[in-house]
C-alpha cells in the first residue's frame, strides 16, 4: 500500500460522508458501532467514555490491553465534526492501524516520519479538507512548526494520547517526545482530550494527569483483570528445555512472543526453537531497521509465528491471537510484566503468561541497578520496581490477586486461573535453613574476611570438596556439610527468598553476598523465614504431561468456573465443534490470500473470533452473516459474498 490516503480497491463501495458520520446525540455512538465496526453492545465502560468524549469532556482512561481502548476515540471522532487527532509512539504500527480503519470505511491517515514527501502532503490537504475521521500523529510531528500550523488550520474533534504511561518518568517507558504534549492543552484548550494507557500504578497515572494537563479531566478506571491470562511464573532450571516442553505441550502452532534480556540470548534462542522445527524469528534493537521490521511484519501477517525478543518488541501490537508470552528473564518491574504478558490474548481466548526466573537473574538485575548511570534516587526507584517483581515471584497467593494489587485494585477471591491456584504451593518453616547459610556468610566474613556468590555457599553447606573448597580450606568451617538435608535447588531457593525478603544482600560486580540489617534477627532466632516450597517435581510433570490436559480442560475449566463466580467479566469462548472446524480452516485460507494480495495483517480483514463466529452459525444469506460480531456494513459489501461462497464451497 503506497498511500494511506488511495481508496479502497473498486469493488468496494465507497462510503458517502454521511454513512459513517453521525450527528444527533448520543445514540449516534451506537449506531457507528453496530454499522462501522459490526459490534452489537459496548463493553464494560466503553459507553460511559464515549458519551463523556462526544459530549466535550476530558478523560483518562486506563484500561487493560485488549479492554477496548481504542473505540473510545475513534467513535467519539466519528460522531463530533472535525478530524480525531491520535498521537502515537509506535510509528512502525501505523500503517497497519490506518489499514485496519480503511477496512472499516472509516477515513484514516497518519502523519510521521517515514513518509514521502507527497504521501505527506497528501494526508495533509485531505486534513484541511476536511475529508479526515482521525489523523494518526508521531510525537516528535509536534516539534516542527508547520504541524501546528497545520493543526491549527483544520478543525480538530478531539486529540486522543495513545501509550500515555510514555509521559511519566515514573514508569517504564519514558519517551521524552511525550514532554511536548502539555503544549496540546495550552494551544487548545477547547478541543477535548482522551489520555488512553493500559499501565498505571497510582504514582504513573498522577504524573500523566499532571504532565497532561489534565487535572479537570474525568478518570475512567476499568478492572485491569486479564482473566483469560493464566499467570504461571516457575523456578529456571533448564530454561531452553522448559521452554521447549512449554510449546510442545501446550501451544503447539500457536503465535506467541519470547522474551529475554539481552540479545545474545534472543538468538540464541530463537536458533534453537527453529532446529526444534518452530517458526521462530528474533528481534532486538542490534538488527538492523528493515530485519526487525520484515520479522514484526511476518508474525503480524502470518499464522502461528514465535516471535522470539527483547523488551524493544511488542508495544502496541495489536494482533489479537497472540496464544502465549513467555519470559525467560525476569522483568524489570510489575508494570513491565502486567504489559508485556498483556499481549496474550487480546481476543479474549485462553492464552499463558509464563515466566522462569531464577537466582542468576536477581543477582543480574541488582548489579545492573547497581551499575545504573542515574542518581541514587533514580537508583531506589528502580529497586523499588525490582522488589515489587521479586515479591510476585515469590507469593505464595494468587498471583492475579497480587497483580491487580500493585494497580491499586483489590479483590477477596482467588482467581483460580494462576499456577498458585491451580496447584497450591506449600510454605515451609525455613528458619534453620536461613540460619545455616546467613552463619556461613557470617563465618566467611568475620573468620576470613572473605565474600562469595551463591555457588560457592552452597558448596560449602552442601559439603563438597571442590577446587575452590581446597584451596581456601574451607572444609575446616563449622558450617562446612551442615546442609544436606536439603539438594542443591532448595538452596538456592533459599537464597533466592532471603534476597526477596531483604535478609541477605547482593554487593558489587560479583554478585557476592551480604547480611543486612535485618540478618542477625534470624541469626540470634528472633524472627521465623517462611519459604514457598519448590513445587519440583510437580511442576515437571506439569509442563510435560499433564500440560495439555490442563490447558484443554481442568485448568482452563478451574478457571473460568472460578471468575464466573467472582466477575461477570467476558469468558473465553467454546471449542469449535468438529464439522465447524474444517470450515473455520476454510475461512482461515481465504484470508489468508486475501491479507496477502492486500498485504496487510490477516485481522484487519477479519479477527479470528469472528471467523470463528461464522463457522459455528454459518449464515446463508448476507442478512444473516451482517448479525455476526465484527461485519460491519463495509466489509459485509466488501467480503460478504465472498465469503458465503467459501461455505458453499
Ligand atoms: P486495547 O487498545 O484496549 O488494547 P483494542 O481497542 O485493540 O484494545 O480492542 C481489543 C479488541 O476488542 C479489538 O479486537 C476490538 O476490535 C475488540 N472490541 C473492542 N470493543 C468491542 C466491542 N464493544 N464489541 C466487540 N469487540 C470489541
Ligand atoms: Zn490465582
Amino acid at each position: 500500500m503506497t498511500s494511506p490516503l488511495v481508496d479502497s480497491p473498486a469493488d468496494a463501495p465507497p462510503l458517502a460522508d454521511s454513512d459513517v458520520r453521525l450527528t444527533d446525540g448520543a445514540s449516534d455512538a451506537a449506531r457507528v458501532l453496530r454499522r462501522v465496526f459490526g459490534y452489537e453492545s459496548f463493553r464494560d465502560g466503553q459507553q460511559e467514555i464515549i458519551d463523556h468524549v462526544v459530549g466535550g469532556g476530558d478523560a483518562l482512561v486506563l484500561m487493560p490491553t485488549g479492554g477496548g481502548k481504542s473505540l473510545c476515540y475513534q467513535i467519539p471522532a466519528l460522531v463530533r465534526p472535525g478530524t480525531g487527532v491520535v498521537v502515537s509512539p509506535l510509528i512502525a504500527l501505523m500503517q497497519d492501524q490506518v489499514d485496519a480503519l480503511r477496512a472499516l470505511g472509516v477515513r484514516a491517515g497518519f502523519l510521521n516520519s517515514t513518509q514521502e514527501f507527497d504521501e505527506r502532503r497528501e494526508v495533509e490537504s485531505a486534513f484541511l479538507a476536511g475529508e479526515l475521521d482521525l489523523l494518526y500523529l508521531a510525537p516528535e510531528r509536534l516539534r516542527v512548526d508547520a504541524t501546528v500550523t497545520l493543526l491549527d488550520q483544520g478543525t480538530i474533534a478531539l486529540f486522543a494520547i495513545d501509550e500515555a504511561h510514555c509521559v511519566a518518568q515514573w514508569g517504564h517507558d519514558f519517551r521524552p517526545d511525550y514532554l511536548l504534549l502539555s503544549e496540546l492543552r495550552e494551544r487548545w484548550p477547547d478541543v477535548p482530550t482522551v489520555a488512553l494507557t493500559a499501565t498505571a500504578t497510582p504514582a504513573t497515572h498522577t504524573e500523566i494527569t499532571s504532565r497532561l494537563g489534565l487535572e479537570g479531566a474525568r478518570h475512567f478506571v476499568a478492572d485491569f483483570d486479564r482473566p483469560n491470562i493464566q499467570y504461571r511464573i516457575v523456578s529456571k532450571k533448564e530454561p531452553k528445555a522448559q521452554l521447549l516442553a512449554l510449546l510442545r505441550a501446550e501451544h503447539t502452532g500457536d503465535a506467541g512472543i519470547v522474551y529475554c534480556l539481552s540479545r545474545s540470548s534472543v538468538e540464541k534462542i530463537a536458533e534453537f526453537l527453529v532446529a526444534n522445527g518452530i517458526a521462530a524469528l528474533p528481534y532486538h534493537a542490534g538488527l538492523d531497521a528493515r530485519t526487525r521490521a520484515e520479522h514484526q511484519a511476518r508474525f503480524l501477517r502470518e499464522d502461528g509465528i514465535v516471535m522470539v525478543a527483547t523488551i524493544a518488541f511488542g508495544m502496541g501490537i495489536d494482533k489479537p491471537d497472540v496464544r502465549f508470552v513467555a519470559h525467560l528473564d525476569l522483568p524489570k518491574s510489575v508494570e513491565g510484566y502486567y504489559q508485556e504478558t498483556g499481549r496474550a490474548g487480546r481476543d479474549g481466548l485462553p492464552s499463558t503468561a509464563w515466566l522462569a526466573y531464577g537466582l542468576q537473574d536477581v543477582v543480574q538485575l541488582r548489579k545492573l541497578i547497581d551499575a545504573s548511570a542515574g542518581d541514587l534516587t533514580h537508583r531506589r526507584r528502580l529497586s523499588a520496581h525490582l522488589d515489587a517483581m521479586l515479591a510476585l515471584c515469590e507469593t505464595v497467593e494468587c498471583r492475579r490477586t497480587g497483580l491487580l494489587a500493585y494497580f491499586g485494585q483489590q479483590r477477596t477471591a482467588p482467581c483460580g486461573n494462576c499456577d498458585t491456584c491451580l496447584t497450591p504451593p506449600r510454605t515451609w518453616d525455613g528458619t534453620i535453613a536461613a540460619q545455616k547459610l546467613l552463619s556461613a556468610v557470617l563465618r566467611l566474613q568475620r573468620e576470613r574476611r572473605q565474600k562469595f556468590g551463591a555457588g560457592h555457599l552452597v558448596d560449602i553447606l552442601l559439603g563438597r570438596k571442590t577446587a575452590k573448597v581446597i584451596q581456601r580450606d574451607h572444609d575446616t568451617l563449622k558450617v562446612f556439610g551442615v546442609g544436606t538435608e536439603l539438594g542443591e535447588p532448595e538452596w538456592r531457593g533459599v537464597v533466592r527468598q532471603l534476597l526477596v525478603q531483604g535478609l541477605l544482600a547482593v554487593e558489587g560486580e560479583h554478585g557476592t553476598l551480604v547480611l543486612t540489617d535485618t540478618s542477625a534477627d534470624v541469626l540470634r532466632g528472633q524472627r521465623t523465614v517462611l519459604m514457598r516450597r519448590e513445587p519440583e517435581p510437580a511442576a515437571r510433570a506439569a509442563s510435560t504431561s499433564t500440560g495439555t490436559a490442563a490447558s484443554a480442560g481442568t485448568a482452563t475449566s478451574a478457571g473460568t468456573a472460578a471468575s464466573k463466580g467472582t466477575r461477570s467479566r467476558r469468558v473465553a469462548v467454546a471449542e469449535l465443534s468438529e464439522e465447524a472446524m474444517p470450515v473455520f480452516e476454510r475461512l482461515r485460507a481465504w484470508r489468508a490470500a486475501v491479507a496477502k494480495e492486500q498485504g496487510v495483517p490477516a485481522y484487519v480483514i477479519f479477527h479470528d473470533a469472528t471467523l470463528r463466529e461464522i463457522a459455528s452459525r454459518p449464515p446463508a444469506t448476507l442478512a444473516e452473516l451482517s448479525t455476526i460480531s465484527g461485519v460491519g456494513e463495509h466489509k459485509l459489501a466488501r467480503y460478504g459474498q465472498q465469503i458465503l461462497d467459501t461455505l458453499a464451497e
